[in-house]
């Protein structure tokens, strides 16, 4: 395959973000049943994949090194995810995980790793595997990580407003959008096909 993809974070963008009554903030769901699409996103991935884009998810989930989560806990929610698009007819051509964590708790897991984004190593993977061009292509987010990981691998950024950004000091995105429809819609906007030239 040659061409161009989508990278997308996974949590307050694909997926709601919920509410942690412990810490009173947003977070990634902890369970199966807390996952749930955010509306919108299963119709516009399609339309990304109907466009010939790859759809490859880069997301950071290290609650099983911080010792939130159990792998297994960790695995259902990313079944949730796939069985949830398979209904919309959405194929991602690849989940990138990265499990682990700086400060972890859980042996193997913890420390520096290479996949944690801001590292672009995901895109870079994709890049030599999958022979995606990079120059094409787009990372959607809502973190400050998020844009760095798309900027430092050369591709396009968007960040999605979650309510969950972080302090976003010199990382501003290419383009912003409220959610992912309005992301996509900047995609094909700018498209060349679709430009004057
Ligand atoms: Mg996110
Ligand atoms: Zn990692």
């Amino acid at each position: 395959m040659t061409g161009a993809a989508v990278f997308l974070d996974r949590d307050g963008v694909l997926n709601s973000l919920v509410l942690n009554p412990g810490t009173g903030r947003l977070e990634s769901p902890l369970s199966r049943e807390q996952f749930r699409l955010i509306d919108g996103v299963a119709p516009a991935l399609f339309r990304l994949q109907s466009a010939g884009y790859a759809l490859v998810l880069v997301s950071n989930q290290p609650n099983f090194a911080l010792g939130k989560s159990s792998l297994e806990t960790l695995s259902q929610i990313h079944q949730e995810l796939v069985a949830e698009l398979l209904y919309a007819g959405v194929h991602f051509t690849r989940y990138c995980y990265c499990l682990h964590h700086p400060k972890g708790v859980t042996p193997g897991y913890s420390g520096l790793c290479i996949c944690r984004k801001p590292s672009p190593w995901f895109l870079l993977r994709a890049r030599d595997d999958l022979g995606v061009s990079l120059a094409q292509s787009w990372m959607i987010g809502d973190q400050p990580t998020d844009v760095q990981c798309g900027r430092a691998a050369g591709v396009r950024t968007i960040r999605i407003a979650s309510g969950c950004e972080g302090a976003a000091a010199g990382v501003a995105a290419d383009h912003t959008a409220g959610h992912l429809a309005e992301a996509v819609e900047i995609i094909f906007a700018q498209r060349p096909s679709a430009g004057c030239h």
